[in-house]
């Protein structure tokens, strides 16, 4: 792996992706298709404000590798979304459908705005022109989105309605993560939460940690982080450390998890209220069992990496650890269960509420817990296994896992 420190996510997904394919034996036509997306699509897309003013927006929607099924994947809000950042996610999409075994490849888009400085009509008339934008692209059978960064069931709602209306039948199956009464599935709003506890029991049992005994640091209370939260304090761990965009809160008696869900907003701000706090430094380095990176990318360098005391790092944003760091940690002996991994809980009953679209016919939230924990719990033996035989780290294991089936689905296809 590298030894310099990248923090461009696209190069680093590149480099893993290459050493995957290497180890598993492609050559360089088959690194070449792979390591970039088969399509990308740029987008303006032109909204009236409620000043009366137009102003234009820029977007992406990204398709990585369509050999094994349609391609999937969230539409992000971000200031930050560039087509890069995009680009990798879709990736990252591929291979986390790739571990999972769900019939699909990846995508991606991306909104360049910031939802917290927009009103509720202006995100709905957004996510309607994205749509407008994107809709001979995107479909139930071609490119499935779903929610991000900053999206949620109600800009589900707006996209679903906008593309039934283009295509003047209700296709619930166009757009996952939708509201229940839409189509949506049981059990979809807290996946990614769900999965990511899954994989910290499974990581705690090969390290010999029980749950009662488990301190955990969380970064990040959006959706992923605070029901991961909830998960933790509810199994009888103690939660020491959250944070959100603003600050870290800390208690080695653990946190009042019930007091910051309540009194979280809907973009997961909570720790504006609280005079004592401490940074995303001290958060990230605090003595704990169980850190979950669980905001955005590259937060765990070179810079904090030696400093980490965890026992296991469980991944739930996408690409929070760069190359250097996961060097690091794995060389110090920290199970780290990688995002393409750890985070794939909301894809696969992404893939749950789908399939039910198709049959009209709807599961209980058991059933869709019961067959997420079967898939999270194979993958997770599948990237072990492959870490321990083939004497890689653990991120590269699960690409390893996660490109396999991709890449001869594409061979099949004599597209390589
Ligand atoms: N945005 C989520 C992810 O990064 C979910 C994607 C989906 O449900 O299709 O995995």
């Amino acid at each position: 792996m590298s030894g310099t420190e990248s923090k461009d996510v696209l190069l680093s997904t590149q480099i893993v992706i290459e050493e995957a394919l290497r180890k598993l034996g492609y050559g360089d036509e088959m690194v070449e298709l792979l390591k970039e997306p088969i399509r990308l699509l740029t987008v303006r897309i032109p909204v009236r404000m409620d000043d009366g003013k137009t102003k234009v927006f820029h977007g992406y929607r990204a398709q990585h590798n369509d050999a094994v099924g349609p391609t999937k994947g969230g539409v992000r809000f971000h200031p930050d979304v560039n087509e890069a950042e995009v680009k990798a996610l879709s990736i990252w999409m591929s291979l986390k459908c790739g571990i999972a075994d769900l019939p699909y490849g990846g995508g991606k888009g991306g909104i360049i705005c910031d939802p917290r400085k927009m009103s509720f009509r202006e995100l709905e008339r957004l996510s309607r022109g994205y749509v407008r934008a994107i809709s001979q692209l995107v479909g139930p059978t071609k490119d499935i989105p779903a929610p991000d960064v900053m999206t949620n069931s109600q800009v589900m709602a707006w996209m679903m309605d906008e593309y039934s209306r283009i295509r003047e039948f209700d296709s619930p199956g166009f757009i996952t993560g939708k509201p229940i009464v839409l189509g949506g599935s049981q059990g979809r709003e807290t996946a990614t939460a769900r999965g990511v506890a899954i994989m910290i029991d499974e990581a705690m049992r090969k390290k010999g940690i029980a749950i009662e005994d488990a301190r955990v640091v969380i970064q990040g209370f959006g959706n992923a982080g605070s029901y991961l939260a909830k998960f933790m304090h509810e199994a009888g761990a103690k939660v020491i450390g959250i944070s959100d965009v603003n600050g870290a809160l800390y208690n080695e008696k653990g946190l009042d998890i019930e007091y910051l869900l309540d009194r979280r907003d809907s973009f997961g701000t909570v720790t504006n209220l609280f005079r004592e706090t401490i940074s995303n430094d001290e958060l990230l380095t605090l003595d704990c069992d169980v850190l979950v990176p669980a905001a955005i990318e590259n937060q765990i360098t070179s810079d904090n990496a030696d400093r980490i005391k965890a026992k296991i790092i469980v991944e739930a944003a996408n690409g929070p650890t760069t190359l250097e760091a996961t060097r690091i940690v794995t060389e110090r002996g920290i199970l780290l269960v990688p995002d393409v991994l750890a985070s794939s809980g909301g894809v696969i009953v992404s893939y749950f509420e789908w399939v039910q679209n198709n049959q009209g016919y709807y599961w209980s939230e058991a059933e869709v817990d019961e067959k997420l924990r079967r898939m999270m719990i194979r993958g997770f033996n599948q990237v072990y296994e492959q870490h321990q035989t083939r004497k890689v780290d653990m991120r590269l294991a699960a690409y390893m896992v996660g490109v396999r089936k991709m890449a001869e689905a594409s061979r099949l296809r004599g597209w390589v």
